[in-house]
């Protein structure tokens, strides 16, 4: 640290990103990533702009609205586009939350909750997780803080269903509650259709997981029109360009490609049941996964053990140290092909243990 730097930010712990292995090749299933190349019209999108890059990209975003407020059934004057959802999520901490307006969230969740709070000085309070990993959402009944909750959650890649988020939507009316749908593609049950109705929701989604667009940064906002609103008030204090001209393009012809996505979201899918049911035979505890992630434990090898003998093999996946989750590993549904080959990497790594 340098004597220059704010106190504000001295015991700032910043995220720390799952590995972004630049040499080795690795089989990668510890970010999340989708596992597939993206569709040649979003390729040819993003390469259509790259000859315009010397002009600046259009702060509204309209095409890609337009195309994005179709698809999510909602007013254009709904939906924000930001620089991946990790964007919009430390807006709406800049916008609804301060000393005065605390914010609650799950103790076992996505690791950004707790660093946004701390950027932006806002008091937190983590509520545990049931011993089952579930959020109760009874724990945030009429709690009068600001509610920030993955549904599906991470890295547990459980669910609430959306009954369950409106009884705790409607018992705050006087709070912001944001429902971060990273997952929400892979099986759970999405929340935008209530924002009509609450004026205190606001969703967030990515293209990173379900849309494969990690590289490029997309994320979006789905609120009423005042938050939207407040949030663009926030994006034009900070970066009014916040999505560059390829990633603009590149959204708006994966939204064109929706029919592939949904096809290819099914199939990640259908390889997550199968693989958690063979790691089951194996002896493996594994949660209930409505996510592109299994998380997993067995009392034959400890998490961070498999995940080290993993790595030797050529195979990444992500391990959180310490608590209640350290004996865990949070693993990636990548291909069918990929999956194979970590189940085999594993079996044989138990088969030594023996
Ligand atoms: C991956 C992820 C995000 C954000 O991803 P971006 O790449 O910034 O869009 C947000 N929330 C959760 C729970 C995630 O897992």
């Amino acid at each position: 640290m340098s004597r220059f730097f704010s106190d504000k930010y001295a015991a700032l712990t910043p995220y720390v990103p799952g590995e972004q292995p630049k040499n080795q090749q690795y089989i990668k299933l510890n970010t999340n990533e989708f596992p597939f190349a993206p569709p040649q019209a979003v390729v040819d999108g993003a390469k259509t702009e790259a000859g315009k890059l010397q002009l600046y990209s259009d702060p509204e975003c309209t095409q890609f609205i337009e195309k994005a407020a179709q698809v999510w059934g909602v007013k254009k004057t709904q939906i924000l586009a930001t620089n991946g959802s990790d964007e919009i999520l430390n807006f709406a901490f800049m916008a609804f939350c301060d000393k005065n307006h605390p914010i609650a969230f799950p103790d076992i969740s996505y690791g950004f909750y707790s660093v946004f709070a701390e950027l932006n000085g806002v008091p937190y309070e983590k509520i545990p997780l049931k011993a089952d990993f579930s959020v109760d959402y009874r724990d945030y009944i009429g709690i009068g803080k600001n509610i920030v909750i993955a549904n599906p959650n991470a890295p547990t890649g459980l669910a609430l269903s959306r009954a369950q988020v409106e009884e705790i939507v409607k018992s705050n009316p006087d709070n912001a509650v944001i429902i971060d749908e990273a997952y929400v593609d892979f099986g759970g049950e999405s929340c935008v259709p209530l924002v009509e109705k609450y004026d205190n929701l606001l969703i967030t989604q990515t293209f990173s997981k379900s849309r494969g667009l990690a590289g490029a940064r997309l994320g979006l906002g789905i609120a009423c029109e005042g938050l939207i609103a407040d949030l663009n008030t926030i994006k034009y204090s900070t970066n009014p360009y916040n999505v560059n001209r390829m990633t603009m393009a590149a959204g708006y012809a994966a939204l064109c490609e929706n029919e592939y996505y949904k096809t290819k979201c099914a199939e990640i899918c259908k390889t997550r049941e199968d693989t958690s049911n063979a790691l089951k035979e194996m002896g493996f505890e594994v949660l209930d996964s409505k996510t592109n992630f299994l998380f997993a434990q067995t009392d034959k090898i400890s998490g961070k053990a498999l995940y080290e003998k993993l790595k030797e093999n050529g195979i990444l996946i992500r391990h959180f140290n310490g608590g209640r989750i350290d004996n865990f590993n949070r693993i990636t549904i990548g291909t069918k092909e990929q999956m194979d080959v970590f189940l085999k990497k594993t079996a044989e790594i138990l088969k030594e243990k023996e």
